[in-house]
C-alpha cells in the first residue's frame, strides 16, 4: 500500500493507441504531483493485451494481475486488436477481466464538455455539459461473454444476469456521487435507466433502484427507458445529472456521451470497486490511427486526474485532490487557448497536446 504520500500505480499500457497516450498520461502526473508537492508515484509498467497473447499465448500474466492487485490504483491504456482473437472467435479483452477479477462494478464516465471546442448540439444550454454515466461493469449481458450458445447455426442465446448485491452497491455508489456533486452546485439527482416496461431483469433493477432511492430522500431519483434516455442526450442533455444503467446500455450510452464530448479521445472513465479501481479512457485502442502519432491523449490524462481524485478521496490526500484539479484546470486551458486534436480535424497530435499539457501545468497559477 502506499507510504506517506507515494502511490504505487500498477500500468497497462495495452495494445495501439493505449500505449501512445500512456506516456503524455503518465507525464503530466509527475508534473501535477511535483508542482503540488508531497505527492509521488511509483509506476510499475507491465505488458498485457492482444499482442501479448500473440507473442506469449496469454492476454493478462500473471505477474501483470498481481501487480494490479497489489497497486494503490491501475492505470490501463487500451487493449485489444481486431486480427488478434481467442481460439472461439472473441476479442482479447484483459480489462474485462479485470472488471470481474476486482469487481469493479462502477462504471464511472463523465461527459464533460471542453471549452473552446466547437460545440456538438447548437443549443446554448448544450454548450458546457456535464452529467455522469454510470455504467454497470461486472454483471448484466456481459455475464454472458465466452458463455453464449448457438444452436445447430439456428438460433444463438446470451443470458442477462442481474443481481441484487451488485445492484445495491452500484446504486448506492450513485447517489454517493450525485451528494458529491450536488455539495458543488450539481442537481442532486440519479436517473435510472432501464427497460422495466419489457424485460423481468430490468424491472428488477428498477425496483431494487426505488428501495435505494428512498433510503437516500436527499437526492432525487426518476427513471428514463433506455430509448428515451438516448434521445434526451440528444435533446437535452443539460436536464441530467447521475445516470446509472446496465452494462451494455452503459457500454452503449457512454459512447453516445463522447460523441458529445468531440469524440472517443475526450471521454476518461472509472472502473470502481470497494477495494481496486482501474482508470481508463472510455477508447479502444483505435487500429485505424494507431502507430500515426494522431491519437488525442485528452481522455487518458483525465482519466489519470480520476484516479487522483479516487486516491485522494480513499487516504483522506488533499495533495492528491489539488494534483487532480491542477490537470483539469491544465487540460481546460489548452482548449480555451485554442488547441484542435487531430481527432475533430485539427492539426495536434498526441506528443503535441502532451507537452501543451505540460506547460499549462507548469504556468497556472496554483488557485485550486
Ligand atoms: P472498443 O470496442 O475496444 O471500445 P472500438 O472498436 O469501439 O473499441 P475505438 O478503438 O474506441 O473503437 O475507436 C472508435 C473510433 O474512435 C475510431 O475512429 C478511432 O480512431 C477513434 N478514437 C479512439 N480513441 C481515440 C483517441 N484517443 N484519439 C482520437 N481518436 C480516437
Amino acid at each position: 500500500m502506499n507510504t506517506n504520500d507515494s502511490f504505487a500505480i500498477a500500468v497497462l499500457p495495452g495494445d495501439g493507441v493505449g500505449h501512445e497516450v500512456m506516456a503524455p498520461c503518465l507525464a503530466v502526473l509527475e508534473a501535477a504531483a511535483a508542482r503540488i508537492g508531497g505527492l509521488s508515484f511509483r509506476f510499475e509498467t507491465h505488458q498485457a493485451g492482444a499482442l501479448h497473447y500473440r507473442d506469449h499465448g496469454v492476454a493478462l500474466p500473471e505477474s501483470a494481475l498481481e501487480a494490479a492487485r497489489h497497486a494503490d490504483a491501475i492505470l490501463l491504456g487500451a487493449m485489444g486488436w481486431p486480427d488478434i482473437r481467442y481460439p472461439d472467435g472473441t476479442e482479447i479483452a484483459p480489462q474485462l477481466d479485470l472488471r470481474f477479477e476486482f469487481g469493479l462494478f462502477a462504471g464511472v464516465r463523465p461527459v464533460r464538455t471542453l471549452p473552446g471546442l466547437t460545440p456538438i448540439l447548437s443549443d446554448p444550454r448544450a454548450a458546457m455539459l456535464d452529467f455522469i454515466v454510470i455504467r454497470e461493469s461486472t454483471e448484466g449481458l456481459f455475464v454472458s461473454r465466452g458463455k453464449g450458445r448457438v444452436i445447430d447455426d439456428r438460433e444463438a442465446h446470451d443470458t442477462l444476469t442481474i443481481t441484487r448485491a451488485v445492484c445495491e452497491k452500484l446504486f448506492d455508489s450513485a447517489f454517493a456521487l450525485a451528494r458529491q456533486r450536488k455539495a458543488r452546485g450539481g442537481k442532486g439527482l440519479v436517473t435510472c435507466v432501464d427497460k422495466a416496461n419489457i424485460f423481468a431483469s430490468y424491472a428488477f433493477f428498477r425496483k431494487i433502484f426505488d428501495e435505494r432511492a428512498a433510503l437516500n430522500p436527499d437526492i432525487a431519483a426518476n427513471h428514463l427507458y433506455v430509448d428515451a434516455a438516448a434521445l434526451d442526450m440528444v435533446r437535452r442533455p443539460w436536464t441530467l445529472d447521475v445516470m446509472v444503467m446496465e452494462n451494455m446500455f452503459g457500454d452503449i450510452l457512454s459512447d453516445l456521451g463522447a460523441g458529445l464530448m468531440g469524440g472517443m479521445g475526450f471521454a476518461p472513465s472509472a472502473d470502481i470497486g470497494l477495494q481496486h479501481a482501474v482508470f481508463q479512457p472510455c477508447h479502444g485502442t483505435a487500429p485505424d490511427i494507431a502507430g500515426q502519432g494522431k491519437a488525442n491523449p485528452t481522455a487518458m490524462i483525465l482519466s489519470g486526474a480520476m484516479m487522483l481524485d479516487w486516491l485522494g478521496e480513499k487516504h483522506g490526500r488533499p495533495q492528491a485532490l489539488r494534483a487532480a484539479s491542477l490537470i483539469r484546470e491544465a487540460v481546460d486551458s489548452i482548449y480555451r487557448e485554442g488547441t484542435q486534436p487531430c481527432e475533430i480535424g485539427g492539426g495536434a497530435g498526441t506528443a503535441e497536446i502532451g507537452r501543451r499539457v505540460l506547460a499549462a501545468l507548469g504556468s497556472l497559477p496554483m488557485t485550486v
